[in-house]
């Protein structure tokens, strides 16, 4: 039986026996009374969740299955921080001498990992604008082991076309993507013919900023290999973070939703405001990435970026103008934040040492609450930003 998303996620795990809790338990046991010796071994090296914390999990285990089953995925597994999962999938599959092909435009710690780190022990990464998709295919090589997309990507909301990259996944090549900003919700990469994908849960997955986590989908071998780095790394989701994301899940579908519509409407009358230069959302009909985008995803998600007009200081005099939305990293919460990545760690950034793409941009993750109550606060904000400064001063995007 195929059951609608929302239907398998809020059933996830709901047992039907009588008598039975309809939450998941929170195990916090580091370890398990084993019985005899001979089952002990057999725990070890079975990969028992009853076993040894960093091992394994009950609470996260249930975590896992759900984030599988609304994945489509053979196996998922369930990590500390998206940076866990990011990073321990980065490890288990590269090895020195190998390459990497990835997303230009991708978040600031995953190019730190593959550009520092990963190049550090011999790994090569090219790094190219993945909106398109010859570009990812003009750098394969003998020696490329992956290629690693991030889409929608942060901050710019780049689409990159998944299925139309999957035809140059070779065997030997793996084919990640950091979907992140979509949630499982909006897009199923493995359909597409990703080989991993991997979400920061610490975003819509677990949706109410009150939990950190990272997650990762795909065939069975291959998410194996993860948990052995796992476990050697530590990078281990605690049972309590667990628990949030199985509850987080369950209103994922609506939370999600939702926050799509109303980041939509925004994009749109954000689009249409005199006081700003242009609005990146893939589900704008005027954006690059709305052809493909409208094709793979099911809706254009709840992060919108923008560009006030007046450059840097009018996108910060935007940002301390708001009164209803706070200044706060991270997204996919229910409540609407706004970050300035040239402030942080993407201002440097563009890949190849032009001006920064970023510079006076506003990331605005949507939450649940009013378009109207939205709308009034970036409204007032944007008439703040420009007052001390003509509309039309040095800007270039
Ligand atoms: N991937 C993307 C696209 C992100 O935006 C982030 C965090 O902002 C991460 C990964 C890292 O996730 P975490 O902060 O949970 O480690």
């Amino acid at each position: 039986m195929s059951l609608h998303f929302d239907t398998r996620a809020v059933r996830a795990h709901v047992p039907h026996g009588a008598n039975q809790p309809l939450s998941e338990p929170i195990v916090l046991a580091t370890t398990y009374a084993a019985g005899t010796a001979a089952n002990h071994r057999e725990l070890y090296q079975s990969g028992a969740t009853t076993f040894y914390r960093r091992f394994g999990n009950p609470t996260a285990a249930a975590a896992a299955r759900v984030i599988a089953d609304l994945e489509g995925a053979e196996e998922a597994i369930v990590f500390g921080s998206g940076m866990g999962a990011i990073s321990s999938a980065l490890f288990a599959v590269l090895r020195a001498g190998d390459h990497v092909v990835a997303s230009r435009e991708i978040f600031a710690q995953t190019r730190t990992v593959l550009d520092t780190v990963l190049r550090g022990y011999g790994v090569e990464t090219d790094f190219v604008d993945e909106r398109d998709p010859a570009n990812v295919a003009a750098k394969i090589k003998s020696n490329t082991r992956l290629i690693y997309l991030e889409t929608p990507s942060n901050p710019l909301l780049h689409v990159a076309d998944i299925a139309a990259v999957a035809r140059h996944v070779k065997p030997g090549i793996e084919l990640f993507v950091d979907g992140t900003f979509a949630s499982p919700a909006l897009q199923s990469p493995l359909a597409l013919g990703a080989t991993l994908s991997i979400h920061s849960a610490t975003k819509f997955l677990g949706g109410h900023s009150d939990v950190m986590g990272g997650v990762a989908s795909g065939r069975r071998e291959l998410v194996a290999r993860l948990r052995e780095m796992q476990i050697l790394l530590g990078t281990v989701m605690d049972p309590h973070a667990a628990w949030l994301l199985l509850r987080g899940v369950r209103t994922l579908g609506v939370r999600v939703r939702r926050q799509a519509e109303t980041a939509l409407a925004l994009a749109g009358a954000l689009a249409k405001h005199p006081a700003v230069a242009s609005v990146s959302y893939p589900y704008l009909e005027t954006d690059p990435g709305f052809t493909v985008a409208s094709r793979q995803m099911r809706g254009g998600g709840g992060v919108v970026t923008f560009l006030p007009r007046g450059g840097v200081d009018a996108g910060r005099r935007f940002a301390d103008s708001l009164k209803l939305i706070p200044i706060a990293t991270s997204l996919g919460g229910v409540e609407t934040i706004v970050e300035l990545p040239y402030d942080l760690d993407f201002g440097e950034e563009n890949g190849d040492g032009g001006p920064s793409e970023v510079a006076g941009a506003i990331r605005m993750s949507v939450g649940l609450e009013d378009f109207s109550d939205l709308w009034a606060d970036i409204d007032q904000a944007l008439a703040a930003s420009h007052a001390r400064e003509p509309l039309d001063v040095h800007y270039a995007r």
